[in-house]
């Protein structure tokens, strides 16, 4: 395959004297499912040196990191709705994971193909109809599995399993890399590859089911929080490290997916560790704290195969000289709670899961390593930035901005000041439907279900754990009427009401 591409490019060559090559760049989207900030070494936490992320780290060295960008609403589906849509998800019509996504309406993916660019995705959808826009697709069946996924591509399933017998990341960037080698050279590309890893149940590779063995990973401040500074809502969580993981979220129960091999493997590893616990009968703290080393380690041992084949994807690029005209992103759905506030899971409005990784290179217009710490940016953004980039038109009702001025440090001067957000999906975790406003530094959210009609406002400067609701203080009151005047003007501005 590859003589057949050295002569494409050659060909290429020979007739660039008689047609203008198409010099646009490639866009290249790789998105994970659940990804933390917390879990990504660019980011400074207090993971970052037991659990360095260096190929992640090396696009935010090469390029700029966001420190505020904000998903609209903060679940898998319903965020990667918004990402193809450039809308929030009352007007792209998918609320709730429970949502079939209308794949009639317009899209990114749609609007590149017919800018000429070629386009595909590779990996996850979970958007249960089948893609369009792409010209190319091969994706994972609802959540997919950690092990030896199924894929659907042209209406149907595959057949032939033997090819993608394998570590689900691993195999998903294998197929991206096939994509990518078989591409048409002559056109730019739009290849979104979309990772399952780090979403629940964590099942790390075979090769790292003993790396942080012998290691304590620090709690966060916040693990044992009783919640007693908010209003009822926090505390009706159904999300907690302590009593809601179950067997499966703690590997203490396992899928059958793995091939006899593997499960001889993988069942040798967790097994007699499983025993062990077990055999303590661990109460209250102690049981949690179990859980949490559990969790935390399951979680970051799969963030670390993904941080491995985005190296092998950037090593791609550099191979075949393409990183330079490749504008490279990284980002997931939303945050994830690693323990913060005694969860695991996403949903709040709460930094964790609110907040979600971007990192961007693009050669010659980026400077290399730029921190963004002072423009909201959102999810809602990335299909006008896409648009922009491939030099397409954007329609007028998309809802975001192109960050395309961001990335050039020339942000507008009439960027926003005030983020919205809105979940719905009030049966799952224990969390009800909620919506708010961020400004940077405030935070004011609604909960309007009557079983738990509330507001909470947090001041992030001065509690950034959000640990205390300053709703109804006296001393926040003009903060208080001037948010809520924030919220009408974007439920209005976004079409909510
Ligand atoms: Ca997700």
């Amino acid at each position: 395959m590859k003589n057949w591409k050295v002569f494409a490019a050659l060909f290429a060559l020979s007739i660039g004297a008689f047609s203008k090559a198409d010099t646009r760049p490639n866009i290249l989207f790789l998105f994970t499912d659940d990804h933390a900030t917390q879990a990504i070494s660019a980011y400074g936490g207090p993971l970052s040196e037991l659990a360095p992320t260096p190929n992640l780290d090396r696009i935010a060295e090469e390029g700029m990191l966001f420190r505020k960008c904000y998903v609209t609403n903060s679940i898998c589906g319903p965020s990667r709705a918004v990402i193809l849509t450039g809308k929030y998800s009352h007007l792209n019509g998918f609320k709730k994971n429970s949502d079939h996504f209308d794949g009639s309406q317009q899209t990114v993916s749609k609007l590149l193909q017919k800018a000429g660019y070629q386009t595909a995705v590779i990996g996850k959808w979970h958007l249960k109809t089948e893609p369009t826009g792409f010209d190319h697709y091969e994706v994972l069946k609802g959540q997919g599995h950690y092990y030896n996924p199924s894929f659907r591509t042209e209406g149907k399933w595959e057949k032939n399993h033997e090819k993608h017998i394998g570590y689900t990341t691993d195999v998903i960037t294998d197929r991206s890399l096939d994509w990518l080698e078989n591409r048409d050279p002559e056109k730019p590309f739009f290849l979104m590859s979309q990772h399952k890893a780090p979403h629940g149940r964590w099942e790390p590779a075979l090769r790292h089911l003993e790396w942080l063995d012998d290691v304590e990973v620090p709690e966060p401040e916040t693990l044992y929080d009783d919640y007693s500074g908010r209003g009822p809502a926090a505390a009706a969580h159904k999300m907690g490290i302590a009593d809601h993981m179950g067997d499966p979220r703690l590997m203490l129960k396992y899928s059958s997916k793995h091939t006899p091999e593997q499960f001889k493997v993988f069942d040798g590893y967790f097994r007699p560790r499983n025993e062990a616990f077990l055999a303590q009968k661990l109460e209250g703290k102690a049981k949690t704290a179990w859980h949490y080393q559990r969790y935390i380690k399951n979680y970051l041992r799969c963030v670390k195969a993904v941080d491995e084949n985005v190296g092998r994807i950037l090593e791609y690029l550099d191979q075949n000289d393409l990183t330079k005209n490749t504008v490279l992103i990284y980002s997931s759905d939303q945050g994830f709670y690693l323990g913060e506030h005694g969860w695991f899971d996403k949903r709040w409005m709460y930094e964790e899961s609110f907040r979600t990784p971007l990192l961007v290179r693009w050669p010659g217009k980026i400077t290399p390593g730029t921190v963004n710490s002072q423009d909201i940016v959102s999810n809602l953004d990335y299909a006008e930035t896409f648009l922009e980039i491939a030099e397409a038109p954007i329609p007028d009702d998309m809802q975001g901005r192109s960050l395309v001025p961001v990335f050039q440090g020339a942000t507008p001067k009439d960027w926003r000041t005030s983020h919205y957000y809105h979940y719905y999906e009030s049966e799952g975790h224990g969390v009800a439907v909620h919506y708010g406003v961020f400004d940077g530094r405030y935070k004011l959210i609604r909960f309007p279900e009557e079983h738990i009609d509330s507001w909470e406002l947090y001041d992030l400067q001065t509690d950034p754990n959000e640990m205390e609701s300053r709703y109804g203080d006296p001393a926040l009151a003009d903060q208080e009427q001037r948010l809520k005047g924030e919220l009408a003007k974007l439920r209005k501005q976004f079409l909510v009401e």
